[in-house]
């Protein structure tokens, strides 16, 4: 909803937030005075805000997990870099690690089409520049797309390979998302890049069914160049939240309204519900009563039933995920946030109507010719080296460029003006 909220703002539909919260909001303006990057980052071309959003917390999203059972039963350690990544793979189609006698095992799987391409950091390739897939990503200060660089070319030529060797689920574009269930369920899937949270409840769910069932969590390998990256991220801000429409008489008093749920007790609302009824305060905190914790509905779909935790303009706290999040997740992202190794994200541009039209016009056949050329390869229909060149010219002809030149303008009146 971001792009709707600025394209009606600056048609007049929805009121510029800004003076109505330096003067009414204190809330909302100690938030964006210490959060000035996300400010900057849904304002409009014109440096005004126009909606306020939903904020989330906590920066890890998804990482690597491997069958540290499997690693164990073949004397293997969990893998640092390329080549190791290789033999772990091979091993597990090789060596019947699942111990059924017969070679079925997915070395590598994944549930999104994200995931099944992530593999290309590994050559210092970029998936994706935040945790929308095939977005731009920042390069120095300099907006390119991953996905028509050098390190992409060999990265893919090596996924290509991996899949042609039986490394790679043979059905990664196709089994969906239910693919995750289905070969750790049976026993059958290594190693996959996934959401730490839900991947991590495996374990809880397949333990007593599957002997010796460890699905845990690992740092990304090294790079070819020796970097540890993780290009998967929490988004910053979300592009959803509310405004106030030009036709409102109470402007006033909606700002105010907005400004209570950037408040701690607003806050405590809308992450955590209703006090007695959803949570508890344990010294100041509030804690989740435990028939919340333990009900068989999912905690964010109890409190959406109570009208809270729902993406409107609010400010998560990462306290009220983290008292349902299992304790295999929870070192996971323990392990990434003392690695340090998180890549920057990149936070988006608000264009204006004619950097729109450009837009438009080039990006969306753009996105959808790098798109089939990446499935293309990968399944091995056409050789990366061979068709590197004609994929490049291609590019340029679709107006690559063009969209390049104008996305770099956009970003840098955006961003670099406010540093
Ligand atoms: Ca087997």
């Amino acid at each position: 909803m971001k792009e709707d909220f600025i394209r009606y703002g600056l048609e007049g539909a929805f009121i510029p937030l800004d003076e109505l919260i330096e003067e009414n909001a204190p809330n909302l303006k100690a938030f964006f005075d210490s959060h000035k990057e996300i400010r900057n980052a849904i304002s409009g071309p014109d440096g005004k805000l126009y909606f306020i959003p939903y904020v989330p917390d906590g920066k890890f999203s998804r990482g690597w997990f491997i069958r540290q059972d499997w690693l164990d039963k073949l004397g293997l350690k969990q893998p640092e870099t390329p080549e190791e990544v290789y033999e772990v793979l091979k091993a597990f189609r090789d060596k019947d690690p699942n111990g059924n006698g017969l070679k079925d095992e997915v070395p590598y799987f994944a549930r999104e089409e994200i995931d099944a391409v992530r593999l290309i950091n590994l050559w210092d390739a970029r998936v994706s520049g935040s945790e929308r897939y095939g977005d731009f990503a920042v390069y120095d200060g300099q907006l390119r797309h991953p996905w028509a660089e050098e390190n992409y070319k060999t990265g893919i030529s090596n996924v290509a390979k991996w899949y042609k060797e039986g490394l790679i689920d043979k059905e990664i574009f196709t089994r969906g998302a239910r693919s995750r269930e289905y070969l750790l369920g049976n026993n059958l899937g290594g190693m996959t890049h996934d959401w730490f949270a839900s991947t991590s409840t495996y374990n809880d769910a397949l333990s007593p069914k599957i002997e010796g069932f460890a699905l845990k969590p690992m740092l990304p390998p090294k790079t070819v160049s020796g970097q540890r990256f993780e290009d998967s991220r929490r988004l910053r801000v979300q592009p959803v939240g509310w405004a106030i429409s030009a036709t409102n008489e109470h402007p006033v008093e909606t700002i105010k309204y907005f400004d209570f749920w950037f408040s701690q007790q607003g806050r405590i609302l809308s992450n955590f519900g209703v006090e007695g009824l959803t949570y508890e305060m344990v010294d100041g905190k509030p804690q989740f009563k435990k028939e919340i914790l333990d009900n068989k509905d999912p905690v964010n779909a109890q409190l959406w039933a109570v009208g809270a935790a729902i993406p409107r303009g609010y400010w998560m706290d990462y306290e009220y995920e983290r008292q349902w999040t299992n304790k295999i997740a929870l070192e996971g992202i323990d392990l990434y946030e003392k690695c340090n190794c998180l890549k920057d994200e990149f936070m988006g541009v608000s264009l204006n109507a004619e950097e729109k039209a450009t837009f438009d016009r080039y990006w969306p056949s753009i996105l959808t010719y790098m798109t089939e050329m990446q499935q293309t390869w990968i399944l091995g229909a056409q050789d990366v080296d061979t068709g590197w060149d004609a994929y490049k010219k291609r590019l340029t002809a679709l107006g690559y460029d063009e969209v390049i030149k104008m996305m770099q303008s956009a970003y840098d009146r955006q961003y670099k003006a406010a540093q």
